[in-house]
C-alpha cells in the first residue's frame, strides 16, 4: 500500500496584493515570518483520501501553494484503501452530515477493518514523518492515523470538513465509531462551531472556515469571449462565431487550452450562448440533491422563464474516495428521462473530464462565470466551496441555508437562502425572482464578491492556522 504524494507548486504570497491590498499583505508577511521561525526544519504534512474532486482536495491545492510560497515545507499525502474501507468512510461521511446513506452497519467488524487499513497507511506514513513535524489529518478517512502519528512524536491536528447542524441517531452513531480513534489529537479543527461533537475537549477544538484563491485556474479572471469559447468547446452552449480560443492559465503562469469535452446528456442542440443559464456544480452525491434541483426547475421555473439548467459534476471515475458517484449520476439520468419532453429539453447533465485538474478547474470557472444564477440546493453541506466560488465571480446565488452556506450568504444581501432545502416551490420562487430582475441579480452578485474578499480568502485562512500552530507550540 503506497501513499501517493501530490506535488503542489508554490505560490508567492504577494500575488494576493491586487485583491487584498498592501495592509492585509503586510500582515500576512508578518504571519509567514513567524511561521518560518517556528517551523525551522519541520514539515507540515497534510493527509487526506483523494487528490482530486471535492472541496478538501480543492482547498489543499490552494493552502499548500501559499504555505510553500511562504518558504515552509508543506506536503500532501493521499492514503489508500479498499472498496470496503471507502464504503465505511462514505457511511461515516453521510452519517456526520446527518444522512442515513446506504444503511450499512458501523459495528465492531467495520471498526476492525477501518483500523487495519489505517494501520497499513500509518506504517507508510511513519517512514516519512519525523518527531516534531505537524500532521494535519483530513476527515473521517484519516482519523485512524491520529494515534500512530502521535506515537511517532508528531503534533497531530484532525481537520474535519463536515458536520451537521442538528444531531440525530446517525450522527451520533458515526461519532461513536470515530471517537476511540480521535482521542489523542493535539487539536481538532472544524468549519463551524456547531460541528464540534460534545465529547471533544473544548480547549482543543478550533473553528477555521476554508478559503478560495482568486488566482487558481478555478477562480482566475476569464473574459466573456473566452468563457463562451470554453463552454462551446466542451459542448454546454452553442458555438459563437468570434473565433476566440478556449484558453486559460495554469498555476505556474503558462498558457494552456481546454482540449477535452464534457460528457453531456440533453435533447437537441445546446442552448444558445445568450440564453439565461442556471447552474449547479457539485459531486454526484445525494446530499447535493442534483435530482431535486432538476425536479424543482422543471416544475417551478420552466415555462415562467426561458432559462436553461445545467447540472455539472465530475466524471464519476475521477473521485477516488466517493463510491456512490456513479449510482447517483444514474439516478439523475433516470429522473431526467422521466420528465416530460418539454421540461427535459431545457435541462442538461454534464460530466466534466478529470484527466487534467487545471483544465477541469478552467471549465468549472467558465461554467460559474457564464451562469445567470448559481444554485446550491444541498440537503447538507460542510462549508460549500462552490458557493464561495460563485460569489467571488459576482454571481447571484440561490442556496440552501445548511452548514457553512449560512455563514457565507447573508440572505437578501449577498445571495438568497432557502430555509427548507426540500421546499421546491420556495426554491423556484427564489430562482424566478433573480432571473426576472437583472438589477437585483447584479446587486446580489456585487455584495457577494465583497463578502468573499473580506472573509473567505487565503490571508484570513493562513492567519488562523498560524495562530493555531503558535498555540500548539506553547502548549
Ligand atoms: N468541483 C470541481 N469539478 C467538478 C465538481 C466540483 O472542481 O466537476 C469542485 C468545486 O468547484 C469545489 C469542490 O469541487 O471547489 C467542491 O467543494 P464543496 O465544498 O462545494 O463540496 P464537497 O465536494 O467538498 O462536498
Amino acid at each position: 500500500m503506497h501513499l501517493e504524494e501530490v506535488h503542489v507548486p508554490a505560490a508567492p504570497l504577494d500575488r494576493l496584493e491586487p485583491v487584498i491590498g498592501s495592509d492585509r499583505l503586510q500582515q500576512l508577511g508578518g504571519v509567514a515570518k513567524k511561521m518560518r521561525d517556528e517551523f525551522d526544519g519541520r514539515t507540515v504534512w497534510n493527509v487526506n483520501s483523494t487528490a482530486t474532486g471535492g472541496g478538501v482536495a480543492e482547498m489543499l491545492q490552494v493552502l499548500l501553494a501559499y504555505i510553500r510560497g511562504a518558504d515552509l515545507d508543506a506536503r500532501w499525502l493521499v492514503i489508500k484503501g479498499d472498496p470496503a474501507f471507502y464504503a465505511i468512510t462514505k457511511r461515516l461521511h453521510n452519517g456526520l452530515h446527518g444522512a442515513v446513506g446506504d444503511q450499512g452497519p458501523l459495528g465492531v467488524r467495520e471498526q476492525e477493518h477501518y483500523a487495519r487499513i489505517s494501520e497499513a497507511n500509518a506504517e507508510e506514513l511513519h517512514a516519512q514523518v519525523r518527531a516534531g513535524d505537524v500532521v494535519i489529518l483530513h476527515d473521517p478517512q484519516t482519523a485512524g492515523l491520529v494515534g500512530p502519528m502521535r506515537r511517532a512524536g508528531a503534533v497531530v491536528v484532525w481537520r474535519c470538513h463536515i458536520g451537521s447542524d442538528h444531531d440525530n441517531d446517525v450522527t451520533r452513531g458515526s461519532w461513536e465509531f470515530l471517537r476511540p480513534f480521535l482521542e489523542d489529537a493535539d487539536a481538532y479543527v472544524f468549519s463551524r462551531s456547531v460541528y464540534v461533537p460534545d465529547f471533544l475537549p473544548a480547549n482543543r477544538a478550533h473553528v477555521i472556515p476554508p478559503s478560495i484563491d482568486p488566482f487558481s485556474a478555478k477562480n482566475q479572471e476569464m473574459d466573456p469571449a473566452t468563457v463562451r469559447a470554453v463552454l462551446a468547446h466542451v459542448g454546454l452552449i452553442g458555438g459563437d462565431a468570434s473565433g476566440t480560443m478556449p484558453t486559460f492559465h495554469r498555476e505556474d503562469g503558462s498558457p494552456a487550452r481546454v482540449d477535452h469535452c464534457a460528457d453531456v446528456v440533453r435533447t437537441g442542440p445546446p442552448p444558445p450562448p445568450d440564453a439565461p443559464f442556471v447552474v449547479q456544480v457539485s459531486r454526484w452525491d445525494r446530499l447535493k440533491d442534483m435530482a431535486g434541483v432538476m425536479r424543482a426547475f422543471a416544475r417551478h421555473v420552466n415555462g415562467a422563464s426561458d432559462a436553461h439548467l445545467a447540472l455539472v459534476g465530475p466524471n464519476v471515475s475521477g473521485v477516488a474516495d466517493d463510491p456512490e458517484g456513479g449510482e447517483v449520476l444514474n439516478e439523475c439520468f433516470q429522473v431526467w428521462r422521466d420528465l416530460p419532453h418539454r421540461e427535459r429539453e431545457r435541462i442538461q447533465l454534464a460530466c466534466v473530464p478529470m484527466h487534467d485538474l487545471e483544465e477541469n478547474a478552467a471549465i468549472i470557472n467558465a461554467v460559474q462565470r457564464h451562469a445567470t444564477v448559481v444554485v446550491q440546493k444541498s440537503l447538507a453541506e460542510g462549508f460549500g466551496l462552490t458557493v464561495a466560488e460563485a460569489m467571488w465571480k459576482s454571481r447571484p446565488v440561490v442556496a440552501s441555508a445548511v452548514g457553512g452556506i449560512s455563514d457565507q450568504i447573508v440572505h437578501g444581501e449577498s445571495g438568497l437562502l432557502l430555509g427548507d432545502p426540500t421546499d421546491s416551490e420556495a426554491f423556484g420562487e427564489a430562482l424566478r425572482s433573480v432571473l426576472s430582475d437583472g438589477a437585483y441579480a447584479q446587486r446580489l452578485g456585487r455584495v457577494a464578491h465583497q463578502r468573499v474578499n473580506e472573509n473567505f480568502l487565503g490571508d484570513r485562512h493562513l492567519r488562523q492556522w498560524a495562530e493555531l500552530f503558535e498555540q500548539l507550540r506553547g502548549a
